[in-house]
């Protein structure tokens, strides 16, 4: 297959001039596989049409909210019926409270949720709220696992061991990055030294219990339960960061597959069945600390927005047990597809998934942490990308990333992949 491109590039040569890097979020702009992001001019199921008018099979589902696929019928008809009576009132409407009873019911340990329009508002806000919950500054995040872009999030990668870390980003206060102490994914002794040093002062550890930003890491036996342990121990709070996870690993999200309850849990993608929601939720009493029940600052004119709350609910509505147990079985052919091929052509490779997301890591098993998925061979990522976008598959544009399946995704889409892989391998070789 050759693609055309002349359109995606005009439209690209014009985009650059208007916005940064001619995108609104930099991984859309292709710079680490080289080449001009594709303009998309329409969804269906799992598949995306561009604006030359090619069709690729999705693996990126928006990074990861469209669970059912592309403008599914449900959702669609469900966004439409809200659609027509209006668009945002900045008052309460049914809708959010229909989303938040979901919520509520799926994840025991979410008693009260507050909706916000992305990841990053629902984490910012909920290191806020464990701040004020406890009187204390600090935090603990892992090396690799992305919170979104607010301050105390983009804090650089150590190098491997605990450390006091540097912003990551000109623009970040050093304070505030000071505040942000890091450990490798995976490593309790790590995060125990920094409750050993710090214990009186940590506010919040922060973690995605199955890492997703630095490709699929899940976590090793006993590091969520050791987390709950010593948050616990010190009177510092867990927050699950399940914006990625969140109703896409499980029915209750990481934390009922793994069977730890955090104090917070922050939400987005899939409850906004692809329009632009953000939650964070937790215990009763932690959330009536949050305005206007307590005096925890937050809010959003367009908050719980009637069409995200309903493109949300008609996305949980339609994942059922049957649902998951698809999902789980697709995504199984497919790392076997990838773990097969790769055999064949004495590749390493590393296949990790979750229910339906995974990471093709280029690298030898296992990868536990951030250090281990860096030792990709990122050449070899980089041309297979080119040749499965030639072969009409649309993989995430970065070797740090997950793929995502939905339930419009079949068995013949995942056969095509392998077809797709044993022809573009031996070409990116
Ligand atoms: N947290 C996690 C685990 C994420 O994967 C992301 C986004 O990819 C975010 C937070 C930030 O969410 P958003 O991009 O909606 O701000």
């Amino acid at each position: 297959m050759s693609e055309k491109v002349a359109r995606s590039e005009e439209l690209f040569r014009h985009a650059v001039e208007l916005m940064p890097g001619g995108v609104n979020s930099p991984v859309r702009a292709f710079r680490a596989v080289g080449l001009t992001p594709r303009f998309i001019a329409r969804g269906e199921g799992a598949y995306l049409y561009d604006v030359d008018g090619n069709r690729y099979l999705d693996y990126v589902l928006s990074w990861g909210p469209l669970i059912a696929g592309h403008a599914h019928p449900h959702v669609v008809r469900a966004v439409r019926e809200v659609l027509e009576r209006g668009t945002s009132f900045g008052a309460p409407t049914e809708e959010e409270v229909l989303l938040a009873e979901e919520i509520v019911r799926r994840v025991p340990s979410v008693e009260m949720v507050r909706m916000v329009n992305s990841g990053t508002e629902a984490t910012m806000s909920a290191v806020r709220l464990a701040r004020a919950a406890t009187g204390r500054r600090r935090i603990v995040k892992f090396v690799g696992c992305y919170h979104g872009h607010a301050d105390p999030f983009l804090v650089q990668a150590g190098s491997g061991v605990a450390t006091l870390s540097l912003p990551d980003s000109p623009g970040v206060p050093g304070e505030t990055a000071g505040l942000t102490l890091t450990a490798p994914f995976n490593d309790l002794a790590a995060v125990e030294e920094l409750f050993r040093r710090f214990g009186e002062e940590i506010a919040a550890v922060i973690v995605e219990p199955v890492a997703g930003n630095m490709g699929v890491v899940p976590p090793v036996p006993g590091f969520l339960e050791g987390l709950r342990r010593l948050t616990r121990e010190a009177g510092a709070l867990l927050i699950f960061d399940e914006v990625m996870t969140g109703f896409r690993v499980h029915a209750a999200s990481a934390q009922g597959l793994y069977g730890v309850e955090p104090d917070l849990t922050t939400m987005g993608k899939v409850i906004g069945g692809g329009l632009p929601v953000g939650a964070y939720g937790g215990r009763r009493e932690l959330l009536e600390l949050v305005a206007p029940a307590g005096p925890v600052y937050q809010a959003g004119t367009l908050s719980g927005n009637p069409l995200a709350m309903a493109a949300g609910r008609a996305t949980l509505e339609l994942l059922d047990a049957e649902a998951y147990a698809y999902l789980d079985r697709l995504s199984a052919r497919l790392a076997e597809a990838y773990r097969e091929v790769f055999a064949r052509h004495g590749v390493p490779i590393c296949v990790q998934r979750v229910g339906s997301m995974l990471t093709p890591f280029l690298a030898e098993c296992p990868v536990r942490n951030f250090e281990d998925a860096r030792r990709q061979d990122l050449a070899l990522f980089r041309h297979l990308f080119r040749e499965m976008l030639a072969e009409g598959i649309y993989l995430p544009a970065s070797a740090f990333e997950a793929h995502f399946l939905s339930l419009a995704h079949t068995e013949d889409d995942v056969e095509r992949t392998r077809e797709a892989l044993e022809r573009a391998l031996p070409r990116a070789l």
